[in-house]
């Protein structure tokens, strides 16, 4: 295998024959002369004028071993997009049930009828649950279950326009992509018409799981029924990678189903539903 230079290897070679910049290491003026000796010095322009990376970028950008330069490369898209702005949320997560006809392997998360410490809330629990949230200044609610056995479509319209009730502030970001796809099955409805059904009940905006691996062989063996991926796609463009180099397929592919797609707010990576 070739062996590869990092940066930070480069400089201490340099700095070892004289040759090294003097401003410190992560100094601007020292960005140019890492990317000329980097591995990466090629992906630079790409970054920096915004063109999209394709799989062979992916690769290299994978297999380095220059974690100097990689950081360099990845604070420079993150500038162009975002300059110096941060932001966060701070809302209120409520399960309400933790029931699932699926059994998914990495699941810590489900409960079958038959386990002692699963759960259902009624809708007067959760509208206390958002009452709280609200009394600490919370007005986004996170909701999420599993893939309920019985409960009935209704279960989900009441609880969104009950919420609701409670306070026209409150942000719903309910279910995930795969919920999604189960109450379409309830409702007897296309994924298109379940979700302006939950729209016109108050759902504000989607979560971000459900639909985390889309690498068909990883997703296969874990827990995928044939053709879930594809379908829950239209729910969740926003989506966590798998581990491993697998999730270099799996981001190329979420990024190219992402467009159009219909919106989600949360990016983040979660074990149920
Ligand atoms: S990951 Fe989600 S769909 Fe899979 S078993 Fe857990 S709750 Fe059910």
């Amino acid at each position: 295998m070739k062996k590869v230079s990092s940066s930070d290897t480069i400089f201490k070679e340099a700095e070892a024959i004289g040759d090294a910049p003097t401003e410190g290491f992560f100094g601007e003026m020292n960005l140019n002369w890492m990317i000329e000796k980097s591995e990466l010095a090629g992906l630079y322009d790409k970054v920096r004028e915004g063109r999209r990376l394709d799989i062979q970028d992916a690769h290299r950008l994978y297999q380095t071993q220059d974690l100097n330069m990689l950081g360099a490369l990845a604070d420079l898209a993150n500038n162009q997009k975002n300059k110096k702005r941060a932001s966060y949320i701070v809302n209120r997560y409520i399960n309400y049930s933790n029931y699932c006809i699926l059994s998914c392997q990495f699941c810590s998360f489900s409960r079958k009828k038959r386990d002692q410490d699963g759960f259902e809330l009624t809708l007067e629990q959760m509208q206390t649950k958002a009452r709280e949230a609200l009394e600490l200044g919370i007005t986004e609610l996170h909701i999420v279950g599993g893939l309920h056995p019985s409960l009935p479509f209704s279960y989900y319209t009441d609880m969104l326009n009950g919420l609701k009730a409670v306070s026209s502030r409150l942000q719903l970001k309910c279910f995930t992509a795969v919920e999604i796809l189960h109450l379409a099955w309830l409702s007897k409805r296309s994924v298109e018409e379940t979700l302006h059904e939950l729209k016109a009940c108050g759902l504000d905006s989607l979560t971000g799981g459900g639909a985390e691996i889309f690498q068909p062989e990883v997703r296969k063996k874990n827990c995928d029924r044939q053709g879930v991926s594809q379908r829950v796609s239209r729910c969740s463009p926003y989506l966590a990678p798998a581990r491993g180099e697998k999730h270099l397929h799996h981001a190329l592919w979420s990024r190219g189903n992402s467009r159009g797609s219909l919106g989600s707010h949360a990016t983040v990576k979660r074990t149920a539903g």
